[in-house]
């Protein structure tokens, strides 16, 4: 634990004492922080206990290296720079209900999607629970806005993180700190199963997004490499067993990608699976998918499926009672999908 903004009220509070300095202390430190104010600005900390802690962890807020804002939308974009220089990436968007920030959870990805820019280098770290919330606080601060929704959907897969990310959610709920509820909350995976049991059994409120993104092993094994360790039906056990324990509605991304999985027996195909795991004549688990139409990453060679297949998709998936949406595209100006920009960075610097 090295960034500041990781530390919990309670391990401020240690960490202070431990420095000589009164435990009152943490208290303002901490409200002060995850308002945006950095330790050097605070007015009510003097100066050698500022110099005490600056020296024990790390208090800066990730660094605006980059900032796009669309003409079409206002979507910004932000590479942010952690202290080791590692880029990362988080959008802003703006919606009727208020702001809603994309995050990332890691410096990289290690899972190996194969349509996707975040994971083409690999992962490089994990990201420390200060840091997926200094994304937020960075960006209110430059934006001088409240921000109401998170979605973990930014570079990593959260739950290939699992601690720090549980310690973030925890963090980010807070009263006396940035203060978003878990119903404002939805975390996205690949499939990491056993991590799904894990926190299920934690029952918080967030939603879970599971990036599905094929109906059949065979055809998910061949673009995401997570389902040779669990494959299609496991993953959807688990799913089952979240929404059981959770009663939280699911959510379900699915990637049209042309030729690959979008025709309509692979909407039959899928709306067949999900109601067959998911749903008896007892239960009625709410399921909801998303469709995306496949951002074009160059290194993939994947295409995007056309209007016209996409929302034949979306009509089998509704035929069949699973309720479908096509993902508004926000920020298609400024190449705001995520793992595109730090891709850039890095070639730009090689
Ligand atoms: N690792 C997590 C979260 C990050 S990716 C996950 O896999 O869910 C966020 C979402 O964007 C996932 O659904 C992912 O499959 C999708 N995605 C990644 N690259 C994409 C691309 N090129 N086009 C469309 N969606 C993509």
């Amino acid at each position: 634990m090295n960034n500041i903004l990781s530390y919990t009220p309670e391990e401020l509070k240690e960490l202070v004492r431990a420095l000589g300095e009164p435990a009152y202390r943490a208290e303002q430190i901490f409200t002060q922080l995850h308002k945006g104010i950095t330790l050097g600005e605070m007015t009510n900390v003097g100066k050698q206990t500022k110099q005490k802690i600056s020296a024990a962890v790390d208090c800066s807020l990730p660094t605006v290296r980059k900032k796009l804002v669309s003409r079409l939308d206002g979507t910004v974009k932000y590479l942010f720079e952690l202290s080791d220089s590692n880029c990362i990436e988080s959008v802003v968007m703006k919606y009727e209900h208020g702001y809603t920030i994309c995050i990332s959870s890691q410096v990289g990805c290690r899972m190996g999607c194969k349509f996707c820019a975040s994971t083409l280098a690999g992962r490089v770290r994990d990201l420390e629970a200060g840091e997926m919330l200094g994304q937020i606080i960075g960006a209110q601060r430059d934006l001088g806005i409240r921000i109401s929704n998170v979605v973990m959907m930014g570079i990593g897969e959260p739950l290939d993180n699992y601690d720090n990310v549980i310690k973030f959610l925890k963090l980010v709920n807070l009263e006396g700190g940035v203060n978003i509820g878990y119903r404002h909350i939805s975390l996205s995976t690949c499939g990491v199963v056993p991590k799904i049991y894990e926190l299920a059994k934690l029952d918080l409120p967030i939603t879970l997004s599971i990036s599905l993104h094929a109906p059949d092993d065979e055809t998910r094994s061949a673009i995401m490499p997570v389902n040779n360790s669990w494959g299609v039906s496991d993953l959807l056990d688990a799913c089952r067993e979240y929404y059981k324990t959770t009663g939280r509605r699911m959510s379900f991304e699915y990637t049209l990608i042309s030729g690959k999985n979008d025709s309509p027996e692979s909407a039959a195909h899928l709306a067949s699976v999900l109601n067959a795991k998911l749903r008896s004549r007892t239960e009625t688990m709410p399921i909801h998918v998303n469709l995306i139409p496949v951002n074009e990453v160059t290194e993939s060679g994947f295409q995007s499926s056309g209007r016209e297949a996409v929302r034949k998709f979306a009509a089998e998936l509704e035929k069949r009672g699973i309720r479908a949406t096509i993902r508004r595209t926000l920020g298609s100006d400024i190449n705001a999908s995520c793992g595109q920009l730090r891709r850039e960075s890095a070639d730009a610097r090689e």
